[in-house]
């Protein structure tokens, strides 16, 4: 059978020049970094070295990038370390989050702190407008995500990084999704905190970093050892962050051919369900998106069954975020998009990548055509009368 990997937003497989560069530091380099003897000085080089990589990659300073176990952990550390830090306070964020900063802020809600959920335009777009007015006297951060994980919408960060500025607020965005696939460099971008995973990029599952601005204050999560400034206490993960750095520099020089390859490949997949079947909505079809994502909602099927025909096809697709696969409930993203239940209900993620052919795009379009078709004739929402099909919700 066919296999069609069509999930790269939920991770991607590990580049095999990746896995070379990972293997000496499983094997031969295996000291800690934090022992002075010339085992753990040859870790610590492998640790600098990478560290900046990661910082030249995004415009930072190596000194500003602190290793973490992933976009989860970067963007707890980025929320609670600056809500411990402060105590008290204000946090303004969007609904369309990703469930690691939600989450982290309901936490932050029962801790006494107050939380404003921007709502979203019916593209997914954030408005700066409604930063700048939800701004209040105690406001301690913004966090506000680069790109969304499910629709691929690109959001205004560069201009919301000036209104925090303008009002001295902290401004932390989660990159973990734009990493790769568009430039993301922090001073361009106007943020104090960015938080990046390597899993998404070709690089091993487990490690991740958190931007942090210079003479930004945050506080650390874990404590121990001074581990990475002092902000991560526990021995760092060598073989990942050398894994990392690497991935990191591969999808730096491999940028612009990504992106006209799952461009093109991302604009058949969607024109062609368009034409040749009805009732097919591209969400944030009208936005700024990363090249690779799209989020298509089917009326009058549900998402379960498409991706459960797809998957006895050999095609793997998710619906919306891989951490909410499993869960009845509809897209909390889609859904603040104000798209009706029943087609967020109906909708699935394609997140393509660069081992993607045209052979295997042509392959899921006529594989999604019969799916779709079949599953709504045998739907009880669907009439059919003649040869005309209506909706009948
Ligand atoms: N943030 C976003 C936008 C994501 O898409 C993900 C992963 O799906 C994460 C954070 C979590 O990253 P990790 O899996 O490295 O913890």
């Amino acid at each position: 059978m066919k296999k069609v990997y069509l999930d790269h937003n939920a991770t991607t497989p590990l580049d095999p020049r990746v896995f070379e560069a990972m293997k000496p530091y499983f094997t031969d380099v295996y000291g800690n970094p934090s022992s002075p003897h010339h085992y753990g000085r040859l870790a610590k080089q492998a640790l600098e070295e990478s560290r900046a990589v990661v910082a030249e990659a995004i415009g930072a300073k190596p000194e500003e990038i602190i290793f973490t176990s992933g976009g989860t952990e970067s963007d707890n550390l980025a929320l609670r370390g600056i809500a411990y830090h402060k105590e008290r306070g204000h946090i303004i964020t969007a609904s369309i989050e990703h469930h690691a900063v939600l989450k982290t802020c309901k936490d932050l809600e029962n801790d006494g702190f107050s939380v404003t959920y921007l709502s979203v335009d019916r593209e997914g777009r954030v408005d700066p407008d409604e930063v700048r007015r939800s701004i209040r006297k105690n406001t301690i951060l913004v966090s506000i995500m680069y790109a969304n994980n499910e629709t691929g919408v690109i959001e205004p960060i560069a201009e919301i990084g000036r209104i925090a500025r303008e009002w001295g607020i902290p401004f932390h965005s989660d990159a973990v999704q734009a990493l790769g696939k568009i430039e993301v460099n922090v001073e361009k971008l106007g943020v104090d905190l960015l938080s990046l995973s390597a899993h998404k990029i070709y690089g091993p599952k487990g490690i991740g970093a958190l931007f942090v601005k210079d003479g930004v204050r945050l506080s650390p999560l874990t404590t121990g050892g001074s581990h990475e400034l002092g902000m991560r206490a526990g021995t760092e993960n060598i073989p990942a962050i050398v894994g990392f750095a690497k991935a990191l520099k591969i999808a730096d020089g491999e940028i612009a051919t990504y992106h006209t390859k799952v461009l093109r490949l991302r604009d058949k997949l969607e024109s062609d369900l368009l034409n040749n079947l009805s009732q097919v909505t591209i969400h944030s079809a009208k936005a700024e998106r990363l090249p690779h994502t799209s989020c298509i909602g089917f009326a009058s099927v549900e998402a379960e069954s498409i991706l459960l025909h797809l998957d006895l096809k050999g095609i793997a697709a998710s619906s919306g975020s891989a951490c909410t696969t499993g869960e009845p409930e509809p897209s909390h993203v889609l859904l603040a998009m104000n798209v009706p239940i029943e087609l967020a209900q109906g909708s699935i993620r394609i997140s393509l990548g660069k081992e993607n052919t045209k052979e295997e795009i042509d392959y899921t379009i006529s594989v999604l055509e019969q799916t779709i078709t079949q599953l709504r004739t045998i739907s009880s929402q669907w009439a059919v009368e003649g040869n005309k099909r209506y909706n009948l919700t």
